[in-house]
């Protein structure tokens, strides 16, 4: 099934990180609300070709990103850390339910923000499972669409989510996706990324042979 090429574009964090870093590199992943509300403006500008995802649940992405893609007319999904919920600088319950009710997607970016590729069984379970029932019933909705944590994936760990059921499954690849697939593959953007920087890296169109290498490296990556 080929569906239309498209470009899948996430965020983190908006603004200054609260308190030192999470985990190594968190801060590079943070960006000014001024770049962000700049490279909003050039995804809104090519809306039918973008999808737009906040991950790690940040109190930015009710205060700072929901509000700027209303002015724009634009949704995204959003993947919370379920442990995370209603702590400081996190969003909140009724957060996650603005986001819902305001038409965003809520999907769930695991339990404890640690890479799905090395967990246990009984660790699984708590993040592919119990994560997504927590979140379905803070929103009182189901949960089907999953972001990994990190972009950690493997075959076992693709297998685990179909398994549980999701429909939707996004990774951080930085290269073009597909609508209607499984697997979805995003850009993240940086904190030195600009209007420019992610035209240049996130929405150039691809070669002929950029495309083979594209699905090549994909593949190899589920099969691993
Ligand atoms: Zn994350």
């Amino acid at each position: 099934m080929n569906g239309t090429e498209l470009r899948n574009i996430s965020f983190h964090g908006i603004g200054t990180p609260n308190g030192p870093e999470r985990e190594p590199d968190e801060h590079r992943y943070w960006v000014t609300e001024s770049a962000f509300l700049h490279v909003l403006d050039l995804c809104a500008d090519h809306r039918d070709t973008i999808r737009l995802s906040f991950d790690d649940g940040n109190a930015s992405d009710a205060a700072t990103a929901l509000p700027a893609l209303q002015e724009r007319g634009l949704t995204a999904d959003f993947f919370p850390i379920a442990d995370r919920l209603g702590t400081p600088g996190n969003l909140d319950e009724d957060a996650l339910r603005a986001l819902a009710a305001a038409g965003m997607g809520i999907g769930t970016h695991g339990a404890a923000h640690r890479p799905w590729t090395h967990v246990n069984p009984a660790d699984q379970h708590i993040e592919l499972q119990d994560a997504r029932t927590r979140i379905a019933t803070a929103i009182g909705a189901p949960v089907t669409t999953a972001a990994c944590p990190f972009g950690a994936y493997n075959r076992k760990v693709l297998r685990a989510l179909r398994t549980a059921g999701y429909r939707t499954v996004f990774t951080s690849d930085a290269r073009p996706a597909h609508s209607g697939r499984w697997l979805q593959p995003r850009y993240s953007v940086e904190a030195t990324d600009t209007p420019e920087s992610v035209r240049t890296r996130m929405l150039a169109p691809r070669t002929t042979s950029g495309r083979v290498l594209d699905r090549a490296v994909l593949m190899v990556k589920a099969w691993r």
